[in-house]
């Protein structure tokens, strides 16, 4: 296709129209195109499949130069050049995949004011050769995409983002647009001082996402969970996200041995074979992916119809960002997440055992507890969802497992206080497995060594099943009264806060554990 320059427009409304072949702007799409197209900066805050795309590509149309677009993602930038390109817009990318010549007819193009779009990876802007062939060029905008990779606290830190910085320094003059789909507070303070944002204004759409049904469930019988899951997704494409690449490739294999149409993905395997399951995922019907986190950015593919968990995700972040991959056509979707305390303690130990800073570590720990409660909430999950991103929901959403088949609560006072006992005389050493076991008075060969058989707290209580005294000890821990030890054996240990409840000062209301298989997915949002 010949690139010529477009017909230059003046109306965003016109390049909307004549460009892009759409009606009008969506949401907050127009006010965003205004702002910039006037020289204002902004931080834009959308969900995947808002449409932000538009919000620079437009305001880059209008104003005179060369809007560059900084995205870490080389095959996303790749698939976007080719898309403006059919609509007639000039538009390129700089990044490793580029022959030298081929790189340099690009900057040559740069140089002369032939490009409306450059996208660039972040690496390519950084270069100095790169810098003085901007500063040498007209700019109409710098869009910095997926902006949440500047956040070293965010869930997928770049540290060539880190660098933007010197983007205002260098030109105070170009309007800078920073994109994301995910940024909770802290992480949004980050980007707005990163990317020298303070004038600019911040624009947030509603992140929910109301088509997809969110179920969390304690990890009872995690192949029985997913078979009943998968089973009422026949034929369905989706995700499984596993914490390991073992579990991925076992998980993979029992999907298949079941019959099921099931891939492994995960960074440990070969580039092609990834390629070609990706490949697959994408332009077949039905395909499930069993992936590390490894996959999923940049995927666009708008019917993925279930996201499952199997092992706790890091934050409420990346479980927002990994279940919003569902769903996108805005057709019912499923997610479901399936955690034990073990996961809980496996992800402490990681963020103690890193040597990160200390305040690094307490606000990895703060996420730690926001998920955890997200997972433990007794209240509409999409209610804590949104409000872990600052935004409020006035009504219990009907599309999550605590609305559909409502938690019933009662006083659990007396069994915390066995807990909190069991887990003194044993001396805050030993995980949820031994501390149940001597509360259910089993006398097994360790607890005889330890003469765990002769504490007081043995065998005190029966009344409740092994099951029933993990999800006490999972809704403990998740209330803070417990906490899960650092060095990595998943020790419990008193906190603080369990005085009260051992004097019977402070009664503790508990969800009833549910038994019932969840039940079959119905479709139909609110
Ligand atoms: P995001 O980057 O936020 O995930 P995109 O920019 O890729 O979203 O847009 C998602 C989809 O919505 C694309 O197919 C895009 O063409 C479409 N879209 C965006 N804005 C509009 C609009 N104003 N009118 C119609 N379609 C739109
Ligand atoms: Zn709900």
């Amino acid at each position: 296709l010949p690139v010529l320059p477009l017909e230059s427009h003046s109306d965003p409304r016109d390049v909307l129209r004549h460009v892009f072949g759409y009606d009008s702007f969506r949401g907050r799409q127009a006010e965003i195109v205004d702002h910039v197209v006037a020289g204002g900066d902004a931080l834009v805050l959308m969900p995947t499949g808002g449409g932000k795309s538009l919000c620079y590509q437009v305001p880059a149309l209008v104003r005179p130069g060369t809007g560059i677009v900084i995205s870490p993602l080389i095959a996303l930038m790749h698939d976007q050049v080719q898309a403006l390109r059919q609509l007639g817009v000039r538009a390129a990318a700089l990044n490793s995949t580029l022959q030298p010549a081929e790189a340099r007819q690009v900057e040559r193009q740069l140089a002369m004011g032939e490009l409306d779009l450059l996208y660039v990876a972040p690496e390519r802007l950084l270069t100095d050769s790169f810098l003085t062939l901007l500063q040498g060029a007209r700019i109409a905008l710098f869009a910095i995409d997926e902006a949440h990779c500047v956040s070293q606290w965010g869930h997928d830190f770049r540290p060539e983002y880190r660098q933007l910085t010197l983007l205002h320094e260098r030109f105070p003059s170009v309007p800078r647009i920073a994109l994301t789909a995910t940024a909770d507070g802290p992480t949004r303070r980050e980007i707005v001082e990163r990317l020298g944002l303070e004038n600019g204004r911040v624009f947030l759409s509603s992140f929910d996402r109301p088509n997809i049904r969110y179920r969390i469930a304690p990890k009872a019988n995690p192949k029985a969970q997913l078979r009943a899951f998968l089973d009422d997704h026949e034929g369905e494409a989706g995700v499984i996200y596993c914490m390991s690449r073992a579990k991925v490739e076992q998980t993979a294999q029992a999907l298949v041995d079941e019959g099921r149409f099931a891939l492994p993905y995960h960074a440990g395997l070969d580039a092609e074979t990834r390629a070609r399951h990706q490949d697959r995922f994408l332009k077949e019907e039905g395909v499930i992916m069993v992936a590390t986190i490894a996959f999923g950015m940049g995927i666009d593919k708008p019917d993925v119809r279930f996201v499952v968990h199997l092992d706790l995700p890091k934050s409420i972040e990346a479980y927002y960002q990994e279940t919003g991959r569902a769903g996108r056509d805005g057709l019912p979707s499923e997610a479901l997440l399936l955690y034990g305390v073990e996961d809980v303690a496996k992800l402490i130990q990681f963020v103690e055992a890193s040597d990160a800073p200390d305040a690094r570590k307490r606000v990895e720990r703060q996420k730690l507890d926001a998920l955890l409660g997200l997972c433990e909430t007794a209240s509409c999950r999409r209610q804590v969802l949104l409000s872990y991103f600052e935004e409020t929901l006035d009504e219990p959403c009907g599309n999550c497992d605590t609305c559909l088949e409502p938690v019933k609560t009662f006083d659990g006072t007396e069994a915390v206080q066995k807990l909190l006992s069991c887990v003194y005389r044993t001396e805050q050493r030993f995980g949820a497995g031994h501390v149940i076991d001597v509360l259910l008075g089993v006398a097994n060969e360790r607890a005889q060594r330890l003469g765990h058989d002769k504490l007081s707290t043995f065998g005190i209580g029966t009344d409740l099943s092994r099951d029933e005294w993990r999800a006490v000890v999972r809704q403990v821990v998740a209330l803070g009264l417990l906490k899960v030890d650092v060095e990595g054996h998943g020790g419990l240990s008193l906190s603080d806060d369990c005085r009260p409840v051992l004097r019977g000062e402070r009664r503790v209301q508990l969800k009833a554990e549910k038994r019932t298989k969840p039940a079959r997915a119905t479709g139909g949002a609110r």
